[in-house]
């Protein structure tokens, strides 16, 4: 730890102490600075002292209790139990940090996780305490992230010290100079990733694949170009959980990448499961995936989470920060503080700028902001209705196939528009909106679901009031989870009327193509889509008119279908922002931006929504790269 640093924490400390001596240790921790205490009295105040420090220091700091001062390990399991006597969960006690997890499982989302009986545990106990939510759905996901993380105790401490040593260097080189370099997302939507480098450090914004790519080559971010790139990073930031941003980070980790990578909390578990899930698909259509498991295992270890508002060194010049996107739960816009303000760059990632059934709106309020970088997704079409227009047409929708003796089958993300469509159904029947049908839920938005459910924080104020008073919206009687092949042949052989979500969302591959070739050749039958189709994917050809198609079947051989479903999408419910809405976010960000970047867009949508923001913000050097192009953001 460089010198200055360690004499500012000490000289702090001694203050404390009134000249005694205070910390027994101190240690990295990831971003995070450690201070092991054998005085209670000090540990007792933690909260208070690792505010301060940071205040002092800018760098995050957390006191551990000494080994010496905690309680024993029986004293610990007995006041535990009688703490949370009537609760289901799961303790383990690590020595090595002196904490303490506490894993409660609960059908109801927001049993409040009290902050000050917890405080008041830990001074009791001298530990520290974490507790966390199990989801009343079993996750298999979750269990592995655990595993992942913490199956292996001594390895994670080596790779949270390593990075922290990474972090807190001594700056080589000193300098202002921020450069931009976009290798993917550029006039597209997919592989999302952004190289940003100061003198000192090189950051990636993002890391994603192409879904609807034919060329492998096009699937992946253009890290050829820069053959030593790997080895230089410096830290990589993951806006939210789809593969359009996170993709491509077990290559990094393939191919050596052995560094940080931010993320919010639910950012995590999410993105491992679509890893997964992709293995899992590849395997089945017996392709030869890019990565492999024990990848994702090592990028879940090298993983630090962040909250909302936390301001995080990730290299000895950039601070990184996250604010609520709006976009699916978790989902971050990107805030660098380079070189102690010198200069600061917003990355929206993918944002809604509207309050949704699920989360509140994107923020726009940032401290300082010279280069904004927005993505442009629905930049040249504007949506035509309201949102409440989207609901009663989805209503509509359903009511006329239901009708007519059809079903409606609705291809939906596993992440963000399942939970969105499953709480618009919900309302609409619960305001009787709706005439009541069977909702059935297929695929792996039913793993998704369970995880959204540990992290109600994550979601609006509004839908956290709503569960504190009638319970767990997803658990709602209106849905049925298709958890069993049988079951999903219960219910492909039924011709009830009836809503199908199922993943995945564009149709790719997973359950929706099985109720699909049942579905597809009865007209009475309604194909509705709530989400962006890529490019090149089956759900934009169908969408674009394309009736003559092919499926794998079960035995791994295209099929060739006819569709006489009827086809149709609604606009409204997407977790992008439409036209009006990215419009409404220049007028509204603050401070306004020097620079305008666009960004994970078709070329028409970028240039479109380029065009109007020289209009709203007045002065803006305007850009809309491609990839491989460069911006020296400094001048020079
Ligand atoms: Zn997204
Ligand atoms: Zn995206």
């Amino acid at each position: 730890m460089f010198s200055a640093l360690r004499d500012e924490i000490f000289r702090y400390l001694a203050s404390l102490g009134n000249g005694q001596r205070v910390a027994t240790k101190l240690d990295f921790e990831g971003p995070r600075i450690a201070i092991y205490t054998d005085r209670p009295e000090i540990f007792a105040d933690r909260n208070r002292i690792a505010r301060e420090l940071v205040n002092l220091i800018k760098k995050r700091v957390i006191v551990r209790p000494d080994p010496s001062i905690r309680a024993p390990r029986e004293e610990v399991e007995r006041v535990v139990a009688e703490a949370f006597a009537g609760h289901q969960y799961t303790l383990r006690i690590d020595e090595e940090l002196g904490e303490v997890v506490l894993t409660i499982k609960t059908r109801d989302v927001v049993v409040p996780i009290d902050e000050a009986f917890v405080s008041e545990l830990e001074r009791r106990l001298n530990w520290v305490f974490v507790v966390n939510r199990e989801p009343p759905m079993t996750s298999t996901t979750v269990e592995k992230v655990r595993r992942y993380i913490y199956g292996t105790g001594p390895e994670r401490l080596e790779v949270l010290r390593s990075i922290g040593e990474r972090i807190f260097r001594d700056r080589v080189l000193q300098g202002n100079e921020v450069r931009i370099t976009f290798l993917g997302g550029g006039m597209q939507v997919g592989r999302s990733c952004i190289l940003v480098e100061t003198k000192e450090s090189k950051v990636l914004l993002d890391a994603g694949i192409n879904a609807g790519a034919s060329k492998i080559s096009d699937a992946f971010p253009r890290f050829d170009v820069r053959p030593e790139l790997i080895e230089e990073l410096d830290a990589v930031v993951i806006t939210h959980s789809h593969m359009d941003h996170h993709g491509a980070l077990p290559l990094l980790f393939k191919y050596g990448y052995r560094g940080p990578v931010y993320m919010t909390e639910p950012t995590l578990p999410l993105m491992i499961m679509e890893h997964l899930d992709y293995l899992n698909l590849m395997g089945k259509e017996g392709e030869l995936a890019p990565y492999s498991e024990n990848d994702v295992r090592v990028l879940a270890q090298y993983t630090t989470t962040l909250r909302y508002g936390v301001v995080t060194n990730i290299t000895p010049d950039i601070r990184l920060t996250f604010y609520n996107a709006g976009h699916i739960i978790g989902s971050a816009i990107a805030h660098l503080h380079i070189d102690e303000g010198f200069y600061n760059v917003v990355y929206t990632g993918d944002f809604k700028y509207e309050e949704t059934e699920m989360l509140g709106p994107a923020v726009t309020k940032f401290p300082r902001m010279e280069t904004l970088i927005m993505e442009s997704t629905y930049g040249a079409t504007p949506v035509p209705y309201t949102r409440e227009e989207a609901v009663r047409l989805l209503a509509e929708h359903i009511s006329r196939t239901v009708e007519n003796g059809g079903q409606v089958l609705m291809p939906v993300p596993a992440v963000g528009r399942a939970q969105e469509v499953m709480l618009v159904l919900r309302r609409l029947f619960e305001e009787k909106r709706l005439k009541e049908v069977p909702i059935f839920a297929d695929g792996l938005l039913i793993e998704s679901t369970a995880i959204h459910m540990m992290f109600p924080e994550y979601m609006s104020p509004r839908l956290q009031k709503e569960m504190a008073e009638v319970g767990n919206v997803f658990l709602s009687d209106y849905f049925t989870l298709v958890r069993s092949p049988q079951q999903r042949a219960e219910v492909l052989e039924s011709r009830e009327p009836a809503v199908i979500l199922a993943t995945s969302g564009m149709m790719e591959g997973g359950p929706v193509l099985s109720y699909f070739r049942k579905l597809c050749g009865d007209e009475r039958n309604l194909l509705l889509f709530v989400s962006y189709q890529v490019e090149g994917t089956l759900g934009r050809k169908i969408l674009k008119g394309m009736r003559e198609v092919q499926i794998m079947n079960e035995e791994g051989k295209y099929e060739p279908l006819t569709v006489r479903m009827q086809v149709e999408k609604i606009d409204g419910f997407s977790g992008h922002s439409s036209r009006q809405q990215l419009i409404a976010y220049m007028k509204r960000v603050n401070p306004k931006p020097r620079n305008l970047i666009f960004v994970h867009g078709e070329p028409e949508a970028i240039s479109s929504i380029a065009s109007v923001a020289r209009k709203v913000v007045p002065g803006a050097s305007i850009y809309a790269p491609k990839n491989l192009d460069s911006l020296n953001l400094t001048g020079d």
